[in-house]
């Protein structure tokens, strides 16, 4: 196997192949386009956290530097962008100064000097260009290596340091370029101070992650991005106002076909476009929650965007707490039938419902005509 005359935007690493599965039209935008994503908080308190552990690792003396100037650098070095506020800043601010607080009180008195911290790695396998950074590496008395991954995720999956493929490339790097086999490969969760520890990866896991490197080299040098659209990953994605799959589409549908290749046509578009609007209902949806408590929170009757403008108005509902004797109150003043009004998915229950009196519903189905309709379902292949 080798990988020959590539053309990659930049080398291969774990992020940018996992973007790549992801959706390769998001990687296109991402590495091709160089269009940035917006600042996420979750990736400023992530590297936020990982730098003061490699300032705490940074000390070449036998003992680290203390818990405040630990701290200090922390509060020095805090990367403020992507938080949706500045109560949520300084929430997650405090969040990381436990978790640093807690990991000093259980590893300072153990302290030891990594082999590496940050270790920044470039190899190449079968040809593509991959780089990486290692949180720490440290050398065990036998000589072998344990490779450790920070995470400050709310959770880590169970079994993940097991067959995750961030590890695997940890392995593949730290053996190759430092002479010596891996022993160990972690997933350091730090929220909650426990580490997921896994053995060595056998050759089965390295050689299909050597096979993905390269597929995923020859496809983006092949320039392979069609998008592969998903609701769930689509609502998160910052280039959806980008995306050709949202992009409205100039030629409406045709109207009338006589084909089968136009019935297939139209059965795509229509699966598509119910999608479309299953994802942008979502998002509508999440967007106007956010605009009301924003209104709510500053006080505000009326905003504007570039191309819109945003009122809030007071709204009412009634409700009835105690049903039944609204319900008397107007059959009473003969006011019922005012607000009753048969509808035919409510008829359809009362002719279905067995707990009603199977004579009773076929006298009332004698009163209803029913009409034969046709219904659609559509299912992604
Ligand atoms: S919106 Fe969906 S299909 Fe389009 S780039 Fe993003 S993830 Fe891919």
């Amino acid at each position: 196997m080798g990988a020959k005359n590539l053309n990659l935007p930049r080398p291969l690493s774990h992020s940018s192949i996992s973007l790549y599965a992801e959706c390769p039209q998001k990687y296109k935008f991402r590495y091709i386009d160089r269009i940035p994503e917006k600042p996420k908080h979750y990736f400023s308190f992530g590297s936020s956290v990982h730098s003061a552990l490699e300032y705490f690792y940074s000390s070449k003396e036998p003992t680290p530097p203390s818990l405040d100037e630990v701290l200090a650098y922390y509060k020095e070095h805090w990367i403020s962008a992507g938080y949706k506020n500045q109560a949520q800043e300084e929430q997650y601010r405090e969040d990381g100064e436990e978790i640093l607080t807690l990991f000093y009180r259980k590893h300072a008195p153990e302290y030891h000097i990594p082999l590496f911290v940050e270790y920044q790695f470039d190899m190449e396998i079968d040809g593509v260009p991959v780089t990486g950074k290692v949180d720490r590496v440290d050398q065990m008395p036998d000589g072998r290596f344990s490779v450790v991954d920070y995470k400050t995720g709310k959770a880590l999956a169970k079994g993940r340091a097991a067959t995750d493929e961030q590890l695997t490339m940890y392995q593949l790097a730290c053996e190759k370029l430092l002479g010596a086999e891996v022993c160990r490969l972690s997933f350091y969760h730090l929220p909650s101070l426990t580490e997921q520890v896994a053995e060595r990866r056998g050759s089965a896991l390295v050689r299909s992650l050597e096979k993905k490197i390269v597929s995923t080299a020859e496809a983006i040098s092949g320039r392979e991005f069609s998008p592969t659209p998903e609701e769930k990953k689509c609502f998160w994605c910052d280039y959806k106002p980008l995306c050709p799959v949202y992009k409205p589409q100039s030629a409406p549908p045709p109207a009338a076909f006589a084909t089968e290749e136009d019935v297939s046509t139209l059965i795509d578009r229509y699966g598509e476009l119910l999608a479309q609007s299953k994802t942008l209902d979502g998002e509508a949806n999440f967007l106007k929650d956010e605009i009301v408590a924003l209104f709510e929170k500053k006080g505000y009757v009326r905003a504007f965007g570039r191309k819109y403008e945003a009122v809030r108005t007071a709204g009412e509902r009634w409700e009835f707490p105690d049903k039944k004797k609204f319900l008397e109150f107007l059959k009473e003043h003969s006011l019922y039938d005012r607000v009753l009004a048969p509808s035919a998915p409510k008829i359809r229950d009362l002719l279905e419902d067995e707990d009603i009196d199977s004579s009773l519903r076929k006298k009332l189905a004698a009163l209803a005509e029913k009409v034969e309709t046709s219904e659609l379902r559509i299912e992604p292949l």
